[in-house]
């Protein structure tokens, strides 16, 4: 195997990876935005990035499609089932809304790591369409990363008002 196609080879195995990981970025954020029952703003925050996941999605399966490569079966469906576990455990616990919250901002920090690491890569084979898939990707993460992390103080106020209010029945 020539340098290139080492190289090609690589960024098409991260590509099925970051692939596989908004799958199950979808499935986690489409369980909680239908658990949430009291926090409007975060459940839109949600909704939205649902509809930002889709377009990522796309993005990835155009670059694998333009190297000759599809999404990987085995690894999606490994992402859907833990992203399901992930779900159903919340659904155990009182403070969901927060541990959801918490799992969104360090999964949007696991996004942000692998679009740095696949534009470098995109760079080094000179893949600048694949490059700037994921220059355009890179900021949606972030901006939900942001969001969480600034949202996180009033969500946890919010969220110890109504477990002290014992008219408050659901907690999410
Ligand atoms: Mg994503
Ligand atoms: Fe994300």
């Amino acid at each position: 195997m020539t340098e290139t196609n080492v190289k090609t080879g690589t960024l098409v195995d991260w590509l099925r990876d970051a692939h596989a990981m908004e799958q199950q970025a979808e499935t986690m954020l489409k369980a909680q935005s239908q658990r949430l029952e009291h926090y409007p703003q975060l459940k839109a925050r949600i909704d939205q990035h649902i509809e930002e996941t889709y377009g990522q999605q796309k993005l990835l399966e155009g670059c694998l499609q333009r190297l000759g490569a599809s999404p990987s079966a085995v690894k999606d469906i490994a992402g859907k089932l833990s992203a399901f576990g992930q779900g159903v455990a919340g659904g155990f616990m009182t403070d969901e809304v927060i541990k959801g919250a918490m799992s969104g901002y360090i999964f949007e920090h696991m996004e942000i790591a692998s679009y740095t690491v696949l534009i470098a890569a995109a760079k080094a084979v000179g893949d600048v369409e694949t490059q700037r898939a994921c220059e355009q990707i890179l900021p949606q993460e972030e901006a939900m990363a942001a969001w969480l992390r600034d949202h996180l103080p009033e969500l946890t106020t919010a969220f110890l008002g109504r477990l002290a209010d014992p008219e408050a029945a659901s907690k999410r």
